[in-house]
């Protein structure tokens, strides 16, 4: 189902944590709010799920209103992050527990319960109890209890932070083709970008109780529209740039030869283009030919399949540029020549 969000505002005292927030997200969708500690995330998650009044604002589902409307009546499950299964029952009943709420009958709840351990490979688990099973079992056990009243929405409040590293990678993916099988919108917070970036359709990056920008993966990656943005997603190097004065036409990375082609033109005369590592390629040797940007080396971090050089460009700029294992070392202090492999670059407007 899908579910508009408008000109939502959250005031706690003097906290406004939420700020004239408007969302839309799709039927079926993955959509996840993404933002450091503190920028209102969870509080949205909340107020979706009716666990949270709004202090101003309108939330709809399906074109419905239910901004008033008790929790127990929207139809919309959420998943915590310490998943808050019932130590003392079986995980058969902790699944079908939301059933036995509703009154459904033993066998049917047992039945449909079943199922739904079977979608998530756990029916050799059934009547263990949740101390008895991995981490990674208890967030199966979780999610399985939660879609089984077929909610028309899932919420998920940082699904995999209670897990291990690797397992939280394993996991991941396995979330990901729960939501393909199933088809249910979800709507997932996290505050970690690459797993933001693996689970999501969409990502709506928040920033002081306000969506910064929202986006594909892809787009947020390629086409920050702010610093914020750009930051959060990966490394970069914001290059301030110039207008050549030859050919007005023309964009230039300040204080170098380096011309580049762009998508948008800039509208304010501080606008930096984004220079990800991998437009980067450290070169064999100076080509005077070749315009090339010269840095300094002042790291060097053995990766196992490739090494990472910190380098300082000469206006200041640092960037950690992953080489090849063949490439042979400079050393520290070293000067280097850099080729920029790429003609286009996106630029942010200050
Ligand atoms: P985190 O990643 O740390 O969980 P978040 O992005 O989910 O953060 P929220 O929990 O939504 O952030 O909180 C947003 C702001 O509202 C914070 O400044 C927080 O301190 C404040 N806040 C949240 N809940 C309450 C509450 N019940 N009473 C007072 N202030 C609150």
């Amino acid at each position: 189902m899908s579910i508009k969000l408008q000109k939502i505002t959250k005031i706690f005292g003097k906290t406004l944590a939420v700020n004239d927030v408007s969302l839309e997200i799709e039927n079926g969708e993955f959509l996840t709010l993404l933002g450091p500690s503190g920028c209102g995330k969870t509080t949205i998650l909340r107020i979706i799920a009716g666990l949270e009044n709004v202090t101003s604002g309108v939330v709809q589902l399906e074109g419905v209103d239910i901004t008033n409307l008790n929790p127990t009546k929207r139809d919309i499950s959420i998943m915590f992050q310490d998943y808050a299964l019932f130590p003392h029952m079986s995980i058969i009943e902790n699944v079908s527990y939301g059933l036995r709420m509703r009154g459904i009958g033993k066998t049917e709840r047992e039945k449909q319960a079943a199922k739904w351990l079977e979608t998530m490979q756990l029916s050799n688990t059934q009547n263990r109890f949740p101390s008895e099973l991995s981490g990674g079992q208890r967030q199966r056990v979780a999610l399985a209890r939660a879609l089984i009243t077929n909610p028309k929405i899932l919420l998920l409040d940082e699904p995999l932070s209670a897990l291990d590293a690797n397992l939280r990678i394993r996991l991941r993916e396995e979330l990901r083709k729960i939501h393909r099988l199933i088809g249910t919108t979800f709507i997932c917070v996290t505050h970690d970008q690459e797993e933001a970036m693996a689970l999501s359709d969409r990502i709506a990056i928040l920033k002081d109780g306000q969506i910064e920008q929202i986006g594909t993966p892809n787009e947020l990656y390629d086409k920050p529209t702010s610093e914020f943005v750009a930051n959060f997603f990966g490394k970069c190097a914001l290059w301030p740039i110039n207008k050549s004065k030859k050919e007005t036409e023309k964009l230039l990375l300040e204080h170098t030869n380096l011309h580049f082609k762009t998508t948008i033109m800039p509208d304010s005369k501080t606008a930096r283009a984004v220079i990800r590592p991998e437009f980067l390629e450290i070169a064999e040797q100076q080509i005077t030919s070749k315009n090339q940007l010269k840095a300094k080396v002042l790291d060097i971090l053995t990766k196992g399949t490739s090494n990472l050089i910190t380098v300082e460009f000469e206006n200041g700029l640092l960037l950690d540029i992953d080489v090849p294992r063949k490439y042979v070392l400079p050393d520290l202090s070293e000067h280097v020549y850099i080729n920029l492999t790429q003609n286009e670059l996106h630029i942010i407007n200050d």
